[in-house]
């Protein structure tokens, strides 16, 4: 589960962010939509700690304090609060928190381009989380099994497709066995025909009960894949409801607009 209370954040004299307010369930999936420039990157960067907040709150509950996930043992079976508002805490311990029970999936797919796709998905739980190698490549290796991309362990990026270099960022993802899966508009650099591998399996991991926070502009996906939409603007979250009820007849004539333009 996610709260965010009161996120704020500003580029040099530009506010961003101005008060975020946010809660997702357990296994619920969130989608924020909204004009360019309105926020929503900048949302998930700060709940992926790669941009350290001027204040407000993030907490993070996992699903139980289960031995089995791992969750314990990596010593993040409990419920974790950072505030950004707090004095004497150190930034980069702050966001390193954050990284430790998130993982994102990035619109460019971001993988290490001299690193083969084995490697890639590695690199976070053996290096960072140090875990046994042994064990997360199995793991590993059943993931990339799971998205089709059996056969392409020691290619690098170069040598696939946009749809599989996703599908390999969201191996990574999982692998990084987080309590929150962030989404950074996951399909716009892909080619038309190979959106529809990468929004199934995303669609896959909603019914797996994943608790995600996906940043979109494929509204008929948001529809189907999310438990509720907040509509983003002007670092304000303007709308926050049931997608049916945003998309169809949104309360907020701002989120009107919008929607107009696009449909
Ligand atoms: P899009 O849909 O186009 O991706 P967005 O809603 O995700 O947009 P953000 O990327 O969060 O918007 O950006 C919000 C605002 O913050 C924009 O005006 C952007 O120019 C500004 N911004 C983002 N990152 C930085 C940065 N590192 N330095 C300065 N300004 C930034």
């Amino acid at each position: 589960m996610l709260t965010v209370r009161g996120l704020r954040k500003s580029f040099g004299t530009t506010r961003v962010l101005e008060s975020i307010d946010l809660t997702v369930g357990r296994g619920r999936v969130l989608a924020l939509i909204g004009p360019s420039g309105s926020g929503k990157t900048t949302i998930l960067r700060c709940l992926n700690g790669l941009e350290n907040a001027d204040g407000g709150t993030i907490t993070i509950t996992p699903a139980e304090a289960d031995p089995a996930s791992g969750a314990a043992a990596a010593g993040t079976g409990t419920e974790m609060t950072v505030d950004f508002g707090a004095a004497g805490a150190r930034a980069t311990s702050r966001l390193a928190a954050l990284r430790d029970r998130s993982a994102m999936v990035f619109q460019n797919y971001n993988l290490f381009p001299h690193k083969t796709v084995l490697e890639n998905v590695l690199e976070g739980p053996v290096v960072v989380q140090r875990r046994p190698k042994a064990e997360v490549t199995a793991e590993a290796l059943a993931l990339l099994t799971r998205v089709g991309l059996a056969d392409k362990t020691d290619a690098y990026p170069f040598e696939l497709s946009g749809g599989q270099q996703q599908r390999v960022g969201i191996v990574r993802a999982l692998a990084l066995r987080p309590q929150l899966l962030l989404f950074d508009e996951p399909t716009s650099s892909l080619d038309p025909e190979l959106v529809g591998d990468v929004l199934r399996l995303i669609k896959e991991l909603a019914i797996e009960g994943w608790t995600m926070v996906i940043v979109t502009h494929e509204l008929e996906f948001a529809r189907e894949v999310a438990s509720e939409i907040a509509f983003v603007d002007g670092g304000r979250i303007v709308e926050h409801g049931d997608p049916k009820q945003v998309l169809r007849d949104p309360r907020e004539e701002r989120t009107r607009q919008f929607l107009h333009r696009l449909l």
